[in-house]
């Protein structure tokens, strides 16, 4: 039945079709941005509910100092021996002040059988970040007399390197973010003076996305080639600001990107554990790795925390602000939110031992590139099966 006879029937005037037309096509993009488009929409979200968490904190903050300001005021005037104004408020709380500045003198000498140490005088703080576009062709000339081998492995000449550091760089399709990330952390981690390779792995073939399994390809591929004692799990996207956040591991895993701009440098939640990670290679193992079933964006390093927890460890995280981190804005080309993470993230525990390292097959094809191994991997779910539980 053609539509105005059936609207006549059905007595709907004119202004409520245009209005009923125009919630479905809100209702439609709002759906599409959500199904299409989750990291801009959990982004938009979080942003409003960080704006809101600032201000409580700053109005927390005042009221805090203000009332501590009542009540030495009362006191001190109960007591006259204490002086008002050596209570003056103060609201400089800012975080760089916990920073302790033990840093070694610019004149240390290294020696090359020692130990390189972990402050080096070498790490200045705040980095210069520009996230313009820039070719890798720039980049092997900015670093031509660095002897770089193929790879991207490097190692200090002059003392011996605390860590040897593989860093993992899950990927697909975001070839204009490499050289950007490779500018800024190159510098970085010889300043740091430690022994690194870089590691792309890319994901092949039509699946959604998986950024854990590709971090488990990684890891396994990359203990082939030397014994690392640390593993970085780096997003292509992240660029950290500050030289002094130490990209060795810990007695404990660590959560490197703590401050990220685009949540207004503040952390989500208690239990993030996205963007940039690191464990050693005992506590990787030890925690059977990432899971494999998360296909498409979210709840892979929620995952990953449940795990680190399970297995008794706490997470540490760089002191005030150097865990800030720039990420380099991007769309979420053709990527689908993983809706089913929730339900896998309820049976995190049971599913630890039973999906991970332990039930991983690839086939990989390998190259070498002048700052990184390229390891490309065709990746399907019936590549980690996980028996009935
Ligand atoms: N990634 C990629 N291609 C994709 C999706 C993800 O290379 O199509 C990698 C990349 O390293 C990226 C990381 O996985 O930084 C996390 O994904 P994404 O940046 O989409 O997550 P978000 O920025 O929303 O946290
Ligand atoms: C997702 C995580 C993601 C975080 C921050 C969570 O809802 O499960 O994977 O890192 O949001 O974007
Ligand atoms: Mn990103």
């Amino acid at each position: 039945m053609p539509f105005p006879i059936m609207r006549r029937i059905l007595r709907i005037p004119n202004r409520s079709v245009l209005a009923i037309l125009f919630l479905f096509s809100l209702s439609s993009s709002f759906l599409y941005f959500i199904y299409v488009a989750p990291g801009i929409v959990n982004t938009y979200l979080f942003m409003m509910q960080a704006r809101g968490i600032i201000i409580r904190e700053n109005m927390r903050t005042i009221g805090a100092q203000v009332y501590e300001q009542v009540v030495r005021s009362a006191y001190a005037r109960r007591n006259s021996s204490i002086n008002d104004t050596d209570y003056g408020l103060d609201f400089n709380h800012s975080e760089s002040f916990l920073q302790t500045t033990t840093f070694l003198p610019e004149d240390f000498t290294y020696l090359p059988n020692q130990s390189c140490p972990e402050r080096l005088p070498s790490m200045k703080g705040q980095m210069e970040v520009n996230m313009s576009e820039i070719q890798m062709s720039d980049v092997r000339q900015m670093f031509a007399s660095d002897r770089i081998q193929m790879g991207g492995h490097w190692k200090p000449s002059d003392c011996i390197p605390r860590w040897k550091v593989a860093i993992l760089i899950p990927f697909r399709n975001r070839h204009e973010h490499l050289p950007v990330l490779f500018k800024h952390l190159i510098p970085m981690l010889q300043r740091q003076r430690l022994q690194f390779a870089f590691y792309i792995i890319e994901q092949a073939g039509n699946q959604p996305f998986n950024r854990a399994m590709l971090f488990n390809v990684g890891f396994l591929e990359a203990m082939k080639d030397l014994d690392w004692d640390c593993l970085i799990f780096h997003d292509v996207d992240h660029i950290p600001e500050n030289d002094r956040n130490y990209y060795g591991c810990e007695h404990m895993p660590r959560h490197f990107a703590a401050k990220l701009d685009k949540y207004m440098y503040l952390l989500p939640y208690n239990e993030f554990f996205g963007g940039v990670s690191g464990l050693t290679v005992e506590q990787f193992r030890k925690i059977n790795g990432f899971p494999n079933a998360f296909w498409g964006w979210g709840g892979e390093d929620d995952d990953l925390w449940n795990r680190v927890q399970y297995a008794g460890y706490n997470v540490t995280r760089p002191e005030g602000d150097l865990g800030k981190y720039k990420s380099i804005p991007h769309h979420h080309r053709g990527e689908v939110q993983f809706l089913g993470r929730y339900a896998l993230l309820r049976r995190s525990k049971e599913r630890q031992t039973m999906d991970g390292l332990s039930n991983l097959n690839y086939s990989p094809n390998i190259t070498y590139e002048t700052f990184y191994k390229n390891i490309t991997v065709h990746l399907m779910p019936e590549l980690a099966l996980v028996n009935d539980y």
